[in-house]
Parts: C-alpha cells; sequence; structure tokens
C-alpha cells in the first residue's frame, strides 16, 4: 500500500488501482494540475530572464 500523494489515501499498489500512486482519477488530475501550474510559474520566471539576452549571446557564453 502507498499513501496517495494528493489525498493521503491508502493506495493498493497493483495492476487493478489504474490510477496509482494516486487513489482516483481525480487526485491524479487534481496533482498533475498542480504540477503543470508549478512548473509553468517557473518556466515564466526563466522565460522573462532569457528575453534579454539574444539566444546567440547565450551560445557564445556556454
Ligand atoms: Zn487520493
Amino acid at each position: 500500500m502507498v499513501p496517495c500523494p494528493t489525498c493521503g489515501d491508502a493506495v493498493v499498489w497493483s495492476p487493478a488501482s489504474a490510477f496509482r500512486p494516486f487513489c482516483s482519477e481525480r487526485c491524479k488530475n487534481v496533482d498533475l494540475g498542480a504540477w503543470a501550474s508549478e512548473r509553468y510559474a517557473i518556466g515564466d520566471d526563466t522565460d522573462r530572464g532569457r528575453e534579454g539576452a539574444t539566444p546567440e549571446d547565450d551560445d557564445s557564453d556556454r
């Protein structure tokens, strides 16, 4: 048994649990949504910093 990452409910780790490690499709969607929005927020911040430099500059700096 593993705890559902979203609600902490015990999930049986078996092929019968289609949404493992989540307990249900709803919990799976909630977690994926949170992860996606978090990633978008970070990506947005990185994008804003990169916009100042040109791609050529970034390449020669490496
Ligand atoms: Zn859950």
